[in-house]
């Protein structure tokens, strides 16, 4: 059990919180899953990218998944080797797969242009293409990114043009990459796109893997839906094997999961700093804000929250906000053991895409966050102080900063501009 009190009084709060042995057993639990010849597990990278939190991945025997050339380099810095790193962008630059290319890591292309200008520059370079299979995926549309309208990945109906470019620049396709969204709500979509894939799969005879992405999806309500990996794993590994048999060649199978991997494995702590009693309702003021956990405001998300200061206290109905200048809301009408000032909550499901999307806004520092394994706390990053909020401002004098008493008319301003 992580003692989160003593956290809290350690690192202080708002404080990120993983557990180490949780996102071991999630890896070994998913590997397990399949019963294939040959396995892959890229860990999807932008869920949660501390440099710590990667090792332990590449330590497992993971491959990473990076959809920026950022993450490559963290990815690189971690100790990935570049072959076990796929480069899966989305409308970058011509420059930033050239980046890539020169790292060495495999090259998943999502759309026509790319994969001419690849084609045409860089001859005998094996690559992955990423297929929108146009399957209606994902808990809520902004994570839903296999549909019609998607930007993401080549059009299926695309197949004989990609046919055409691949035979005309001798372009070893070597992987297919098909990802419909996150938070899956129906397993059976994985099948259905997975029989698209097998074919179009037929068509490339240098494909050596097909990848699946991902779209796990795991239990932020108590009662709510997850996926079941053992029966998935076993319905999907007995399909791929079938076709495996069928094609006569043994492909690999590549998975791509981020938020099964580490969701459940992260805590969020903060702290009561405000309770306030309306007409309305009762608020709960605490000492962070979207600014550091962005998915109840950004995606309706909702994460369960439990008061651990007084966990046999009474019941009362609450809402939890953050302390940032415009509407802030973590919960409404939560139900939440009594809590009185300076009592600690900790947030559920707090290890995908939390810190990894948090940010300065209201001019905060970014919380600390801390790896425990095998009962002892490691600090893998600090949390901000004023010199990084600083960092990278260039501070000008001009002339007009130097009296912040004069009023300036606009036209003194272009003059003094000049
Ligand atoms: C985000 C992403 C993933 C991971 O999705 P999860 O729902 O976090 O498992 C995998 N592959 C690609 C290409 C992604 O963009």
């Amino acid at each position: 059990m992580i003692n989160f009190e003593q956290l809290a009084r350690k690192y202080d709060t708002p404080l990120y919180i993983y557990d180490a042995e949780k996102i071991m057993d999630n890896y070994q639990r998913f590997y397990k899953a399949f019963d294939v010849k040959d396995l892959k597990i890229h860990y999807a990278c932008k869920a949660l990218s501390n440099i710590s939190i990667l090792k332990l991945f590449k330590n497992m025997g993971s491959g990473l998944d990076c959809v920026s050339i950022q993450e490559v380099r963290l990815g690189l810095k971690a100790g990935f080797r570049p072959e076990d790193i796929m480069y899966t962008p989305n409308n970058v630059s011509e420059e930033e797969f050239e980046h890539a290319i020169n790292f060495g890591v495999k090259i998943n292309v999502d759309n026509l242009q790319m994969l001419e200008y690849l084609g045409m520059n860089h001859p005998a370079l094996p690559l992955c293409i990423r297929i929108n299979p146009h399957l209606m995926a994902g808990g809520n549309s902004k994570i839903s990114v296999g549909h019609i309208d998607s930007k993401f990945g080549i059009s299926i109906h695309q197949l004989p043009l990609v046919n055409r470019i691949v035979k005309r620049l001798n372009i070893p396709v070597e992987g297919l990459h098909v990802h419909s969204g996150s938070d899956i709500l129906d397993p059976d979509i994985f099948i259905k796109a997975a029989e698209l894939m097998f074919t179009a799969a037929r068509e490339f005879e240098d494909l050596t893997y097909i990848d699946f992405g991902s779209g796990f999806k795991v239990q932020y309500k108590e009662n709510g839906l997850y996926t079941d990996i053992e029966k998935f794993g076993k319905i999907f590994s007995e399909r791929f094997n079938a076709f495996c048999e069928e094609i006569g060649k043994d492909l690999t199978l590549r998975f791509e999961p981020g938020k099964y991997m580490v969701s459940e494995a992260g805590y969020f702590l903060a702290k009561v700093n405000v309770i306030k009693q309306t007409t309305a309702c009762t608020f709960l003021g605490i000492d962070t804000g979207f600014n550091h956990l962005i998915r109840p405001m950004f995606y309706d998300a909702y994460h369960k929250i439990e008061n651990i200061s007084n966990p046999t206290g009474d019941k009362k109905i609450y809402t939890v906000v953050g302390y940032i200048c415009e509407t802030d809301t973590f919960a409404s009408d939560r139900i939440i053991n009594e809590v009185r000032k300076n009592d600690l909550l900790v947030f559920r499901n707090a290890g995908a895409y939390c810190f990894s999307m948090s940010s300065n806004y209201n001019s905060r520092y970014r919380p600390a966050e801390v790896l425990v394994y095998q009962g002892e706390d490691y600090l893998i990053r600090k949390r901000e102080e004023f010199s990084d909020l600083l960092h990278n401002q260039v501070i000008v004098n001009l002339d007009l900063m130097a009296e912040p008493e004069t009023v300036l008319e606009l036209k003194d301003l272009e003059v003094k501009n000049k």
